[in-house]
């Protein structure tokens, strides 16, 4: 290979390498979205056992994880963990709670059915049109 292509090549890994990973940034931040985090699931279960108490208490929910990941901004398994990322930090309060009930409604519906949907428009009207919002902001 010519001297200068296997240079250049050199370089661009490096400049990868250099990237920042996020990491610093996370671990600066993830217990700050710890707490907000359990404090708005906190508030909304209450919410829901309010409406039915029998729906507050299927809404029980294992571990609570902050995560760097990328591409989404939380998931829920069907062991009933919940998965936030920690950039819901930055988002307004109105999206942010719009996705911690999104994954705590999973833990009663594990689709994006029509049942779904109506448990979390019980709480957040304007659900589905948030919804869209979210998955328009960047993530990453
Ligand atoms: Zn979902």
């Amino acid at each position: 290979m010519p001297y200068r292509i296997f240079f250049r090549r050199i370089r661009r890994t490096q400049r990868v390498r250099r990237k920042p990973s996020g990491r610093k940034e996370y671990l600066l931040h993830r217990e700050s979205a710890r707490v907000l985090v359990m404090e708005r699931l906190t508030h909304f279960v209450a919410e829901y056992t309010k409406l039915d108490p029998i729906l507050g208490q299927s809404m029980k929910y294992n571990r609570v994880s902050i995560r760097n990941q990328r591409g989404r901004w939380g998931s829920c398994s069907s062991k009933k963990n919940l998965n936030f990322n920690y950039r819901i930090l930055t988002l307004s309060p109105e999206l942010r709670d719009y996705i911690i009930v999104h994954e705590l409604c999973h833990l009663k519906e594990l689709h994006h059915g029509e049942s779904f949907w109506k448990l979390v428009e019980r709480v957040i009207p304007n659900g589905q049109a948030l919804n869209v919002q979210a998955r328009r902001m960047k993530l990453g």
